[in-house]
């Protein structure tokens, strides 16, 4: 049984050789794995289920199509397109997932998010993430048109870029004591997430406990993707043809 992990594609019109290579990733090894998981950041911006979207919709079909040949497909949200929800993931087969979870495969546990919400040395970044995700919040955004969501999502993708250009590298990084912190709470021994674009795979102790730290890469020069099946987890990437 193998399960297949990928975040940060950050799909988007005017990338279109993203789209294809994430097409040829679900045509090709996802049929034969059990379950994928798509961990954040999927749509570079999302503005809400309810806006006609095309390449949202030939995401969806995409997905459907894996999901309805026998691959389980769960979506978690990222802080680009936190406002994924059940009508996307109706039309796309998936399964949305709460941010963390404990996904237990190949008898194995481990703690799944995202991200951001380790990146706790980014104060100025929390404090916009606890206001995005405010359900009040979303409420009054989902209730403009689209064409003002997508001047709000402009005008906060600038302002994000002008931090993060501001901000140190370690400060944009999960920060240890957090990453300690949800293991220690979680009570397992794995940690997988995606965000901060560093792929890698990290050891540490946790009370003594010896835990690893499984960072998933970015979709931008070319694919990535973690397998885990029953000899462990291998991170894989894909050159862009
Ligand atoms: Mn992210």
């Amino acid at each position: 049984m193998t399960a297949l992990f990928a975040s940060d594609l950050h799909l988007e019109p005017g990338r279109p050789e993203i789209t294809r290579q994430f097409l040829e990733f679900l045509a090709g090894p996802v049929p034969e794995a059990a379950a994928l998981y798509l961990l954040g950041d999927i749509f570079e911006a999302w503005l809400g289920d309810d806006v006609p979207d095309p390449l949202g919709a030939e995401v969806a079909n995409a997905l459907s199509a894996v999901s309805a040949r026998g691959t389980a497909v769960y979506v978690m949200q990222g802080n680009r397109d936190f406002l994924l929800g059940d009508g996307f993931c109706a039309r796309a087969g998936a399964t949305l997932l709460p941010d963390p979870v404990i996904v237990s495969h190949a008898g194995g546990r481990a703690l799944v998010t995202h991200g951001d919400a380790l990146c706790t040395a980014d104060g100025a970044y929390q404090r916009l993430r606890s206001l995005v995700r405010d359900p009040r919040v979303q409420r009054a955004f989902l209730s403009l048109p689209a064409g003002a969501r997508r001047a709000l999502a402009t005008e906060a993708r600038a302002g994000s870029r002008a931090h993060l250009a501001e901000a140190g590298q370690y400060i944009t990084d999960v920060e240890p004591s957090s990453v300690e912190a949800v293991l220690r709470e979680a009570g397992v021994d794995v940690l997988l997430h995606g965000h901060t674009h560093r792929p890698g795979t990290h050891a540490l102790a946790v009370d003594g406990r010896r835990c690893t730290r499984i960072v998933l890469g970015d979709w931008h020069a070319g694919g990535s993707y973690l397998r885990w099946d029953a000899r462990g987890f291998e991170l894989v990437t894909l050159p862009r043809g």
